[in-house]
């Protein structure tokens, strides 16, 4: 897999990374794997591991305004 961005080289990294679900609500995922771009740096989740991610914020509390899971592979 290449950088859509700029083709560069993908390197797989394990990080922990904030999503906004709504204004107030801010799910932090720990433990995250994800690819990062080795020339420009952007990040790239591949789609089994956001299918998972969605799964885990379809479970969070609309009152919720911050939480962090522990994403376990
Ligand atoms: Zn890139």
């Amino acid at each position: 897999m290449k950088c859509h961005v700029c083709g560069g080289g993908l390197k797989a990294i394990v990080t922990d990374m904030p999503f906004m679900l709504s204004q107030t609500t801010i799910i932090i995922l720990k433990e995250l794997p994800v690819s990062q771009c080795e020339n420009c740096g952007e990040f790239l989740t591949e789609d089994p591991i956001m299918e998972r991610a969605e799964t885990i914020f379809e479970n969070v509390d609309e009152a919720t305004e911050v939480e962090i899971v522990r994403f376990a592979a």
